[in-house]
């Protein structure tokens, strides 16, 4: 589904990202690992098109590395970013709307909103209130919720579970699962290894811009080596 073969991302003169390679297939889900800077934030940007980037991004065959980033969106993208970043001014159910922008079929995103707001009711209950005013694991939950409303063939969640309390990050792990479950093909940024591993079909951890192992959770958790980087990230 993407492929992403020596990919470089800069910030101004200072690369970040220094020629990764990764893979995720149709309904998998793939987890980026690695301590803060590592590069993860960068790659996500890359593939959304928003970062300085070379290297080759294919999207079911699709070259999409000179592409647009609203032509990224168009072709199947979509973003959770780290931070959430809702519209904290606008009504839940507006920032869920422009979630749906590029759909043609009005009638059909409102239904998926009111399908969300069945899902988790605490939106419905709250939907002409502004964005901002939901707690931290419901502004999560929209912001997952308002990517998927584009209908997208890959979706991008970076550090999803960044700042929520245990409670709330357990119900975030539980969403990502059934997305996968539901056949959704996922790309996870996350520093909560052991639980990104136990949802993931294969991980990649990212060190100083690098690759430093590849592996699913058997291979990668069975690793005494591998186990001690991913404790010091939680
Ligand atoms: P984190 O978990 O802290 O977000 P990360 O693995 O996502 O870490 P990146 O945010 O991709 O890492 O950062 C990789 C490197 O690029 C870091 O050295 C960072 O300082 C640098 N960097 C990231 N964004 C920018 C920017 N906009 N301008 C300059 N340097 C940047």
């Amino acid at each position: 589904m993407l492929d992403i073969q020596n990919l470089r991302v800069s910030h101004g003169p200072i690369e970040a990202v220094h020629g990764i390679s990764l893979q995720v297939g149709a309904g998998q889900c793939v987890v980026l690992l690695g301590p803060n800077g590592a590069g993860k934030t960068s790659t996500i940007s890359a593939i959304c098109g928003v970062a300085q980037a070379t290297g080759v991004i294919r999207l079911e065959g699709d070259d999409l590395t000179r592409v647009s980033v609203e032509d990224r969106i168009q072709r199947g993208i979509a973003v959770s970013p780290e931070g959430r970043r809702i519209f904290s001014n606008l009504s839940v159910e507006a920032n869920l709307r422009i979630g749906g922008g590029i759909r043609a079929n009005k009638g059909a995103v409102q239904d998926d909103i009111d399908r969300w707001f069945e899902t988790f009711p605490i939106l419905g209950e709250r939907r002409n209130q502004p964005g901002g005013t939901l707690s931290g694991g419901e502004q999560q939950m929209l912001a997952i919720a308002r990517a998927l409303m584009s209908k997208p063939k890959i979706l991008l969640l970076d550090e999803p579970s960044l700042g929520l309390a245990p409670r709330i990050v357990a119900q975030v792990f539980e969403l990502i699962a059934q997305l996968r479950a539901d056949g959704m093909t996922i790309l996870l940024v996350e520093q909560n290894a052991r639980q990104a591993l136990r949802i993931s079909d294969y991980a990649y951890l990212l060190n100083n811009g690098q690759v430093q192992a590849e592996g699913t959770n058997e291979t990668l958790g069975g690793s005494e080596n591998m186990m001690a980087n991913l404790t010091g990230l939680g």
